[in-house]
């Protein structure tokens, strides 16, 4: 059956966009978008595009991707921790408000031919079409009216986050650390107009009750902002925000939730952006993920085929790189949750903790995009003058630099074969996937309490998958915070920039590649 009727719902970047690149790869289909909203209102402030969304963006629609970066704003980024700054420069990094992407989105979706109703709710069963498109959100009420289909599940963050804005641009992208006295708050703030940031502030469970923030947040109705936590927060951020005020959009602090779904289609419906799956925010990426569906989905319905049968090749073609993000997005959801654990390192180092944090950028990549900060941190890690650090690739170096701990001095970062210290470490077989979650907490607590007295400290090793590495050097920086002791990561040697990640960011004190470690009974 020939698909020409297609309802699109939700007026969200996902669903603009779709509509959009359908209509333009067939003309003769009949494309409606249903928005409940109306324009120029929408949640949130700005939100970032990274270089590489731009380039996918520019091979599928080089007018529209035009049009965005007309009315985008460029920033750098900087780690603050009090007066200790460190600035880097990611390429080609663009910030856009919502409301100005929407626009975009909409009129290119009008000027393909693509009419956006406004105003109303509408569901599934309100819309006659061959193919419903539901792009309707990570609250996704067709998601939830035939929940057995998609099978979804939803994770909820442990953390609190604050969406809120300022009417002054910052300088740069800025990660701010603050300590009040009910604990820490930590600002994610970027600008993305002339006169306009978003100023997005996360904090844990127990500062949120401490500054009495649930009971704000229950006495906020769903539809007005949490003034009580925005006036404080507004003080405690003073200084960074110059005298300007936060913002609030229908502000209150809420737990991320990560949606994935067993299928993303069924019958004539295939969910689409955030109604399908989310990407923690940290690593700016909801959007991106929502307009590359809808790249994928177009390119699908151009191919000949029953509806069942492109819906399917769509979620296959997909379901790698978002599952690769999702996973990426963990990571950085864990790390920017335990944060308050690391601002004692130097700001550099911290920032190269901040760079390798998922396992995405290696030390010596980011070295080539910002070598001041790296080589400083690259100097603070093995304790010797910039002027040290060699030039070019520095992975061995990294590991052959020596180490003072607890009265032992190590000539290298690998444990050698017969190093003596090997048997005397406790060896913890390491197969969780949150090292900040109850279970770890537990294993960590245990594997303190039962350090004997001659023990210097831990081995970590556990199954040779890539994931699993990383699982243990999150869990290592963890052990290394709550002991104190030594904590040395086993790992095979393809694994070494991940290594030497682990080591520069103050996770890991050794490693023990397998050769090395092969005597460790
Ligand atoms: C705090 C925070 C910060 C973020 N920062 C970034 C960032 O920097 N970069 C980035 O890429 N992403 C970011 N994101 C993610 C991004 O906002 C989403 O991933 C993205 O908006 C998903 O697009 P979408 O079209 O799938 O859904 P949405 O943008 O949510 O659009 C869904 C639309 O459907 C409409 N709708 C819902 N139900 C109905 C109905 N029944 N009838 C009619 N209309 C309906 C809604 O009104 C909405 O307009 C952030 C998210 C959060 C929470």
């Amino acid at each position: 059956m020939a698909i020409r009727r297609i309802a699109v719902l939700g007026g969200g970047p996902g669903g603009l966009y779709a509509a959009r690149l359908l209509k333009l790869a067939d003309p003769r289909r009949e494309i409606d978008v249903y928005e409940q909203g109306e324009p120029g209102r929408t949640f949130g402030f700005g939100v970032g595009l990274a270089s590489r969304t731009q380039r996918n963006l520019a091979d599928a629609d080089p007018d529209t991707l035009a049009d965005i970066v007309a009315a985008a704003h460029g920033h750098g980024v900087e780690m603050r921790v009090g007066s200790r700054a460190a600035r880097i420069n990611p390429a080609n990094l663009l910030a856009i408000a919502r409301t100005s992407l929407l626009d975009v989105l909409r009129r290119q979706a009008e000027a393909a031919g693509v009419p956006v109703h406004f105003g109303g709710r509408k569901t599934a069963a309100d819309l006659d079409a061959d193919l419903l498109v539901a792009a309707d959100g990570v609250s996704s009420a067709t998601r939830g009216a035939a929940a057995a289909d998609f099978g979804a599940t939803i994770e909820v963050g442990a953390g609190l986050y604050l969406w809120c804005g300022t009417d002054f641009a910052l300088p740069t992208a800025m990660f701010a650390p603050l300590t009040t006295e009910h604990g820490t708050f930590v600002a994610h703030a970027y600008p993305y107009a002339p006169d306009r940031s978003t100023f997005l502030i996360e904090t844990d469970e127990k500062t949120w009750r401490n500054a009495g923030f649930d009971e704000s947040t229950e006495q906020t109705p769903w539809d007005a902002s949490d003034e009580v936590s925005i006036g404080y927060l507004q003080e405690a951020f003073a200084e960074y925000l110059r005298g300007h005020h936060l913002i609030g959009n229908r502000t209150r602090w809420l737990r991320f939730r990560t949606v994935r779904c067993r299928s993303w289609h069924h019958g004539r419906t295939v969910l689409l952006g955030d109604a399908a799956h989310t990407a923690h925010y940290s690593i700016g990426s909801g959007t991106k993920l929502a307009m590359e569906d809808a790249i994928a989905l177009t390119q699908a319905l151009n191919l000949d085929g029953d509806l069942r049968q492109l819906l399917a090749h769509y979620e296959r073609q997909r379901r790698p790189d978002v599952a690769h993000l999702q996973s990426i997005a963990h990571r950085s959801q864990l790390w920017w949750e335990s944060f308050p654990t690391r601002t004692d390192l130097p700001v550099e180092q911290l920032t190269v903790a901040y760079m390798t944090r998922a396992g995405k950028v290696p030390v010596d990549r980011f070295r080539q995009a910002s070598p001041q900060v790296a080589t400083a941190a690259l100097a603070q890690y093995a304790q010797v003058p910039p002027a040290d650090v060699p030039a070019g690739e520095v992975d061995d170096w990294v590991l052959s630099s020596p180490l003072e701990h607890g009265g032992r001095r190590f000539g290298s970062r690998a444990l050698a074969a017969d190093d003596p210290l090997l048997p005397s470490l406790v060896r913890l077989e390491y197969d969780l996937t949150d090292a900040w979650g109850a279970e770890a907490d537990a294993l960590a607590q245990r594997a303190a309490r039962d350090r004997h007295d001659g023990a210097a400290g831990y081995l970590l090793t556990g199954a040779n998958a890539r994931d699993s590495v990383l699982d243990r050097l999150e869990f290592a920086e963890r052990l290394r915070l709550l002991t104190g002791a030594l904590v040395v990561v086993e790992a095979a040697t393809e694994y070494r920039p991940d290594l030497v990640a682990g080591l520069v960011s103050g996770r890991i004190d050794l490693v023990a590649l397998p050769s090395t470690a092969a005597s460790n009974p």
